[in-house]
This record gives structure tokens, sequence and C-alpha cells, in this order.
């Protein structure tokens, strides 16, 4: 840790004082790198592009978003932050990045044979176990984003369909082309970006406070809270009803392509929290920790808690679950993976 802080420092202190922003014109906008990359399937269709499975100088399987001209700042904003940070076991593992003979621009990242968390979650029910190792997975990506990175960069397109998940299901946050860094933000940056569905009450009200750069770390944790709640929804707990089908967040309330009108009426007007199950209620743990966490990062007064206090909790968490799971015959009277809860 202290070889990753130490490196880290070295690396951005060469690097950021050359390239302020993302988008900043210093950067050096047609490095590429130079491979050969052979195209095979379209695995998924992004907001921009599409990314395929390919094969890498003969031999490596890599994912590539294959971007059209138009989308060079994206391009060029994601390819910068990959460049400029050091890699991350929650973030998503970047090779490199190119220009096509066509004008297409490519990045090329780990292929995550998984896809993303939303793709996962459709699919699968995760037990508790592996749901906490999902949570804090993300918690800890977002602790280096928010608080290790010097500066502080905010991602500001936390969504479930932006974490790809290894084979262990250990998550990696993935897509950023929003991505903005946090020593000079302006107002400039605090017009309406991201995905409508996971806007937080004062991006969809514009009305977004100084510090602007405490405020753009707040709106990731507002996503992320809905994250937390879909990670939830689908986590199978023992002794307890299966669980539902998938959902995002507010389906129920704005259905599938929901208008900003739809969403500011859901989230601003009537404050609506993402419905909780009965049964958590009834778990000490999901309760006191994951309802709680879910609610607390929907906190419309921005009272929301940083990274790194969602991410110590679900590091609480993670090393009970080790506990229990090393003893089973612990005797729980409320549920299997239950533990003293304190509170920060
Ligand atoms: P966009 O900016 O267009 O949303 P993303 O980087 O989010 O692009 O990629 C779009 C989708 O492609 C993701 O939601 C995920 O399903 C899939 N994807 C992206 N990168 C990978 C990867 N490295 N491995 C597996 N699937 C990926
Ligand atoms: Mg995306
Ligand atoms: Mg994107």
């Amino acid at each position: 840790y202290l070889w990753r802080k130490h490196q880290l420092r070295r690396l951005l202190s060469a690097k950021h004082e050359q390239c302020e922003l993302f988008n900043d014109a210093e950067c050096d906008e047609d490095e590429c790198d130079d491979f050969d990359l052979k195209l095979s399937e379209i695995i998924a269709h992004g907001r921009y592009g599409k990314v395929y499975r390919a094969e890498m100088n003969g031999k490596k399987t890599v994912a590539v978003k294959m971007l059209p001209v138009h989308d060079y700042e994206s391009w060029r904003n994601e390819k910068t932050f990959y460049k400029t940070s050091l890699p991350h076991p929650h973030i998503c593992h970047f090779i490199g990045a190119c220009k096509q003979s066509d004008g297409d621009l490519c990045l090329v990242t780990e292929l995550y044979p998984f896809g993303s968390l939303y793709d996962y979650l459709k699919e699968h029910t995760p037990s508790f176990n592996e749901s906490v190792t999902i949570w804090h997975g993300i918690a800890s990506g977002l602790v280096y984003l928010h608080h290790e990175l010097k500066p502080a960069v905010a991602h500001r397109d936390m969504k479930s369909k932006n974490v790809l998940l290894r084979s262990d299901l250990t998550p990696c946050i993935a897509d950023f082309g929003l991505a903005l860094r946090l020593n000079n933000a302006s107002f400039e940056n605090a017009i309406q970006v991201g995905t409508r569905r996971y806007m937080s009450p004062e991006v969809l009200q514009g009305t977004i406070k100084t510090p602007l750069n405490e405020a753009f770390k707040r709106i990731d944790i507002y996503a992320v809270g809905l994250i937390i709640w879909e990670i939830a929804w689908r986590t199978s707990i023992p002794n307890a009803p299966k669980p539902l089908d998938y959902r995002l967040p507010f389906e129920a309330e704005v259905g599938l392509q929901p208008l900003l009108s739809a969403l500011h009426q859901c989230v601003v007007l009537e404050k609506k929290k993402p419905e909780t199950m009965e049964h958590w209620n009834k778990d000490r743990v999901m309760r006191d920790i994951i309802v709680e966490t879910i609610l607390e990062c929907m906190d419309e007064d921005e009272a929301r808690p940083s990274a790194l206090t969602i991410h110590s909790r679900f590091e609480r968490m993670k090393s009970n679950v080790q506990v229990v799971s090393q003893k089973p015959d612990v005797v729980c009277e409320e549920t299997p993976c239950s533990f003293t809860v304190v509170h920060e």
C-alpha cells in the first residue's frame, strides 16, 4: 500500500502538472499505442460506441471500446484519466488507446468475462457474501478516485453498467469518459451530465453548491447508493424469500426510458427512495448497514457519507463475513451473517 502511495505521488507530480484537467489542451492528444487488434464479436453497445472482444498482437484477448471520431472528447478524457493514474484493483485495467485508419478511436482494456454488474444482476442472484465482495470493491474503487488520487477525481457517471465484474465477482469501476479532475472544477463543469436515472436531486434541479469539489463527490455517492440498492435487491439472504426479478433503480416509478421531468417529479418533488424489501428489516446487517447506507447516500440535504465512510462499513462487514464463514457452528439468532454493528 505504501509503495503504491509513493508511486502514485511520483506519477502524479510528474504528470498532473502538465495536465490539469483531462480535457486540457496540453495533453498529448495524439499519443497512441501501437498494437495490432483483430476485432471479433460485439459484446456491448455503449452510450457512444460499441465494445468488441478482440485479439491483441495475435495472442491476448482484450475488450476494445470503439468510438466514432465525433466522440473525440470522451475518448481523450478517458484515455488521459487512465494514462495519468496508477492501476488499482477496483478500477478497470487499461491496456492502451489508438486511432484506427478510418478515424475510429479505440480504448483497449482487460476483458471482463461477466461484463457489467447490470448484466450480472439481470441473470444472477448473488449470495450475501458475494454481494459483500461487490459492495466492498466498488467502495474501494471510489475511495481511490475521491481520496487517494491527488487531485481527486469525480466519475460523474456511476451506474451498474459502468461497473465490470471479474470471474471472482470483484468489481472494477469503468467508463471514465465524463470523469473530472477536482483540482479546479468550475461551474462550467456543473452542467447536467451523467445518466438521468442516477442523477441526484441537486443535478436534476441544477442547484449544485460550492465547494464544488465536495459537491461532485457527493453526486457520485448518490449514484453509488442506487448501485448498492440494485445489488441488495438481487441478494439471496438465508432464510428469507427469494429475490425478485432485476429492476433498475426507480424502474417501478419512472419506467425504462424516463424523461428528466419524470425523474424530477419522482426524486425532487416526491423525494422517493428505492423500495426496500420487508425482510431486510428483520436482518440486522441488511437493516443497519445496507438500508442505512442506501438512505444516507441518497440524502437530499447532501449530508451523504464519504466513500471512505462507506468503505470502512463494508470493510468491517467483509472481515466479519469471513470470520462467520470460517466458523460454521456459530449460532446467530437473527441471521447467519449478522455481527455487532458499530456506527460511526
Ligand atoms: P460507454 O461510454 O459507451 O457507456 P463503456 O465503457 O461503459 O462505454 O462500455 C459499454 C459497455 O460495454 C459496458 O456497460 C459493459 O457492458 C461493456 N464493457 C465495456 N468494457 C468492457 C470490458 N473491459 N469487459 C467486458 N465488458 C465491457
Ligand atoms: Mg458506460
Ligand atoms: Mg461513458
